[in-house]
């Protein structure tokens, strides 16, 4: 993958510029893969080369630990379905234990990138859930318990 499409990638991706950046820094795409069989368009990304990693709980520095594969649903491209999967780093901090790193594209423990969470939401405000999930697509149960998780994130936050 070109510079170019990688920042076309993680633009795509990320939710704001900050984001962006800290994607790009300790990210990379390491390939994208369109399959014609399956209909889908899977992007493959790994932490960039020699990253440090940080605890999600207390932001301490931490070497990798292990890594765990993950896979996110994110926005069709082109009318395919899109998935991003990455070998995500986990580290073992004294404190809290063998944790996940965060990603900036996807909340913790979500299958779905901020962006498709973004749009279920804006779309459940705006009509019904079943054009939300005829749209997205996805299943009526998918994006009710989506808007459900991102409403108590918030108010968990917001507490
Ligand atoms: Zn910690």
């Amino acid at each position: 993958m070109t510079e170019t499409a990688a920042e076309l990638f993680f633009a795509l991706l990320c939710p704001n510029e900050g984001e962006r950046k800290h994607a790009e820094a300790r990210w990379r795409v390491a390939g994208v893969a369109c399959s014609h069989f399956s209909v889908r368009v899977l992007l493959q990304v790994q932490p960039s080369d020699g990253e440090q990693f940080f605890c999600p709980h207390c932001g301490r520095p931490m070497p990798r630990y292990d890594s765990k594969m993950r896979r996110w649903k994110h926005l069709d491209t082109c009318g395919w379905p899109t998935f991003i999967k990455a070998a995500v780093p986990r580290v073992s901090c004294e404190e809290h234990g063998v944790v996940m790193i965060d990603v900036p594209w996807a909340r913790p423990r979500s299958s779905f990138t901020r962006k498709v969470e973004a749009r279920a939401r804006r779309g459940a405000g705006r009509g019904s859930i079943a054009e939300v999930a005829r749209w997205l697509p996805m299943s009526r149960d998918q994006v009710e318990r989506l808007v459900n998780s991102g409403s108590r994130g918030r108010r968990k936050r917001a507490e």
